[in-house]
């Protein structure tokens, strides 16, 4: 099937070309003739299945459509989601894929000025991509009217329910016209989720679709068992001896993933953090430098990582184990794209054999553990003493260190999987 069998308009054709893509992937030969026909959509995909072109290129052709609406440029269509990395990323693909197109998409969220929102707002455009608090202040103030929005898309629908947004988008659903086309997606279907959907959809066409590269296929995951206190300098270890030049770190707090990435930088690795109490700015300025090659480690929390788009990653670290199994099939489903194999690792502390255990029966596999190799603890005077408060572990003078035989074989002679390792699952 070719992007043109779907019937989408020259324009549109034209810039999915200039993007370099063959043929529509599942999600976008489902979801673009039924927005196209007006449908409301139910849609199970996540990040990296071509999503966002499957809702954004339809609601580009209907609103050129539906051009000549009135001298009002209310926005004609709204687009929901969950983080301002994952509107930013939207709202860029509308402007790309409407580039030879008359429609203007502008994206409002949360933790940079509200002013330049305003003026853009009042100058007026078609596609609004927003994370609800943002668009609810500008609501409540009367700056942006959703009255026109006939089109709407709620994305990562499972992650806002997460991230206690429900209150914020039954009052947006309220601001909304009446009538009005309802597309949602969710990378999980939760009961809450399923609720969700019957209150908000009529007669919805249900799609789901597997990740373009199913992780268990493409991604390579291994695991180390690994005491709390030595996981940072296991990672320093890891990453250097196996000289890896781009790798997204998961830690569970925002407080973590700061540490952490003073703990990488302390040991001249080149690090950034990235979570929700970081500025706008700061965030966008770290993902540009990693998806640059300008810093070594990216540390995220979940909900920040969460929607970015980052090609090829060649390694994941799950630095902690996320409680919810589902969390850790999205995080590794990030390495492996476009085909390129990845690397997934998680450093299991005893605490975390239960989660680990939950994600292996998720997955319906089992996780080799590999031999801990032998691998420095070096531990610097400052940070290392406030680090480790509360962990058992002393800290010592700068630069002094001592080595760990944990079993005495380094990681790049163990086997990858088979006899010579064990699983979680078997224990
Ligand atoms: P998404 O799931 O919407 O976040 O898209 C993931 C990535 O796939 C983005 O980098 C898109 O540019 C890319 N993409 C979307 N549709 C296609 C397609 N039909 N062929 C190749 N790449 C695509």
């Amino acid at each position: 099937m070719s992007f043109s069998d779907l019937g989408l308009l020259p324009e549109l054709l034209r810039a999915v070309a200039d993007k370099g893509y063959d043929s529509p992937s599942p999600i976008q030969q489902q979801a673009i003739p039924a927005v196209l026909a007006g449908r409301d959509v139910l849609a199970g995909a996540q990040t990296g299945t071509g999503k966002t072109a499957g809702f954004v290129l339809p609601i580009l052709q209907r609103l050129a459509a539906d051009q000549g609406h009135g001298t009002n440029r209310a926005p004609r269509a709204l687009v929901l989601t969950p983080t301002r990395e994952l509107a930013a990323q939207v709202a860029q693909s509308a402007r790309d894929y409407g580039k030879h197109m008359q429609l203007r998409t502008y994206q409002v969220f949360g933790g940079v000025s509200i002013n330049p929102q305003i003026s853009a707002l009042r100058a007026g455009c078609d596609i609004l991509v927003a994370t609800p608090g943002r668009l609810l202040d500008l609501a409540q103030q009367r700056l942006v009217d959703l009255s026109k929005s006939q089109r709407w898309v709620l994305d990562e629908a499972d992650r806002m329910l997460d991230m206690g947004f429900i209150n914020d988008i039954r009052k947006i659903i309220k601001l909304l016209p009446q009538k009005r086309q309802n597309l949602m997606f969710s990378a999980t279907y939760s009961d809450d989720i399923r609720v969700l959907a019957e209150r908000l959809l009529h007669d919805p066409l249900s799609i789901q679709v597997a990740p373009r590269n199913a992780p268990i296929e493409l991604v390579e995951q291994r695991a180390y068992r690994v005491p709390k206190e030595q996981k940072r300098h296991l990672l320093v270890h890891l990453i250097q001896e196996g000289q890896w030049r781009q790798v997204l770190i998961f830690t569970r707090t925002k407080h973590g993933a700061n540490r952490l990435t003073q703990q990488l930088e302390g040991a001249g690795i080149q690090a950034a953090a990235i979570h929700g109490n970081k500025s706008q700015a700061a965030r966008v300025k770290a993902l540009d430098m990693f998806k640059r090659g300008q810093i070594t480690a990216l540390v995220a929390t979940e909900v920040a990582a969460r929607g970015l788009d980052i090609k090829e990653l060649p390694q994941v670290v799950n630095y902690e184990l996320p409680n919810v199994p589902e969390d850790y099939v999205h995080r590794i489903g990030r390495t492996g794209r476009a085909g390129a194999a990845g690397e997934a690792i998680s450093l299991v502390s005893s605490d975390e054999s239960g989660f680990m255990r939950d994600i292996e029966r998720v997955l319906r596999r089992s996780i080799p553990i590999l031999p801990t190799p032998v691998f420095k603890i070096v531990e610097s005077a400052q940070p290392a003493a406030h680090a480790d408060r509360g962990s058992g572990e002393r800290a010592r003078p700068q630069g002094q260190h001592r080595q760990q035989h944990a079993q005495g074989r380094d990681a790049r002679r163990a086997p990858a999987a088979g006899s010579g390792t064990r699983s979680f699952g078997r224990q």
